[in-house]
């Protein structure tokens, strides 16, 4: 909005309870070309690889490249643009509750009650809350845990990056740990879970700790930074015209078969900022299409009833598609055409009985 001129004479309140001052997560995503962000891609890798005991194989993703942002140089980066922009105003403090009494807001900040009476304000609200009434929904969590590590040997390939490695062992439920090199000594190395519940503390760190241990043979390191997260993978139906305009994960922008969300999210802010600049309705922002919500439904609902292994499905995938095609499917891109080859390459049967369920 900022960097698009045409709000300059607007007034803009961020309100956040946090001042963004870690590197609290790591966003990875694919993009074809330059992206908004680009400035700030800390890594960006043209290769990457999938593994697992069914499928191995390493893949040139030409046109799309794999990309790193770092969430502190993110912050960085936006409250600079910020603050160069003295129409926005920023409020460190805990929003507890919010409701509209006819078009008044009430917002209830850090225990006091504030009143916003403006009809032509906008809110954008990107505090998320599972909907708990709502019984039927799976609630899935992708959890994870990442090491910064660096090690004295070169182990690594830094031209290189891993989307999913399935070989380490499924216990818990689906598991893969990625790891994305930043040098031939230096990487970050996740371990990932999509499980309904989250592991004891200690049980991530024994796990990476194994990973290395067993998949890249390294047992000597040092840990530069740590990272722990939690992303909601759901089929509850998220709104996006409710009290508020829902944005990002509160507004259904995480993908609930992948949790990936950053592009999401950026296509998205495009699309409504393209409606404000041309004076057109948020009602009417194209909203994520249904066949898209239908396949996540329909994997995660195989995923929660362990009815297939994740590991299964992605090596299916990876094995039987262009990888191009797989991305692009992921992304929501896909056409239908598109969608009946990728969809043909899985499992029939469990697949077809858990889609009939979603219907
Ligand atoms: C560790 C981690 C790694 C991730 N990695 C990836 C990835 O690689 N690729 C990808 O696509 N997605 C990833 N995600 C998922 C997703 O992209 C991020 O969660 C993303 O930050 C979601 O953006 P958002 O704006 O919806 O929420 P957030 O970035 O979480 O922003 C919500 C904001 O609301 C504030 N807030 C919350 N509650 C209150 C309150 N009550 N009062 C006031 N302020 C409040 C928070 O401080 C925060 O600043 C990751 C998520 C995590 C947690």
């Amino acid at each position: 909005m900022l960097n698009s001129g045409h709000f300059s004479d607007k007034k803009i309140l961020l309100i956040d309870k946090e001042i963004k001052v870690k590197n609290d997560r790591t966003w990875c995503y694919w993009e074809e070309g330059e992206g908004f962000f680009e400035s700030i891609v800390y890594r960006k890798w043209g290769q990457v690889s999938f593994l697992s005991n069914e499928f191995s194989s390493s893949f040139n993703i030409s046109p799309y490249q794999y990309k790193m942002v770092r969430g502190i140089d993110f912050y960085n980066y936006c409250f600079k643009e910020i603050g160069k922009h003295g129409n926005v105003e920023i409020v460190y403090a805990v929003i507890d509750d919010w409701k509209f009494d006819k078009e008044v807001l009430i917002l209830h900040l850090d225990k006091e009650e504030y009143r916003l009476t403006d009809r032509n304000t906008y809110i954008f609200n990107s505090i998320y809350k599972p909907n708990e009434s709502d019984k039927s929904s799976i609630r899935l969590l992708q959890h994870f845990k990442g090491w910064i590590i660096e090690t004295k040997e070169p182990v690594f390939d830094p031209e290189k990056a891993t989307l999913m490695d399935f070989r380490v062992h499924q216990d818990h439920g689906t598991t893969f740990a990625y790891t994305l090199p930043f040098s031939s000594t230096s990487a970050l190395v996740e371990y990932t879970l999509f499980t309904k519940e989250t592991l004891a503390t200690h049980l991530y760190d024994l796990e990476l700790k194994n990973y290395l241990s067993s998949f890249h043979n390294i047992d000597e390191y040092d840990i530069k930074e740590k990272e722990y997260g939690v992303i909601p993978m759901t089929n509850e139906k998220f709104v996006f015209a409710g009290d508020a305009w829902n944005i990002g994960t509160a507004g259904g922008q995480t993908k609930a078969s992948s949790g990936y969300t950053f592009q999401f999210i950026q296509k998205q802010s495009d699309l409504i900022l393209d409606f404000l600049i041309n004076k057109r309705s948020l009602n009417d922002v194209p909203l994520t299409p249904r066949r898209f919500l239908f396949y996540d439904k329909t994997l995660l609902y195989l995923l929660y009833h362990n009815k297939i292994s994740g590991s299964k499905v992605f090596s299916d995938l990876f094995r039987k598609n262009k990888v191009q095609q797989v991305l692009k499917f992921l992304d929501n891109e896909s056409s239908l055409v598109e969608e009946l080859k990728i969809i043909s390459s899985l499992p029939t049967w469990p697949f077809l009985k858990a889609a009939l369920k979603q219907l």
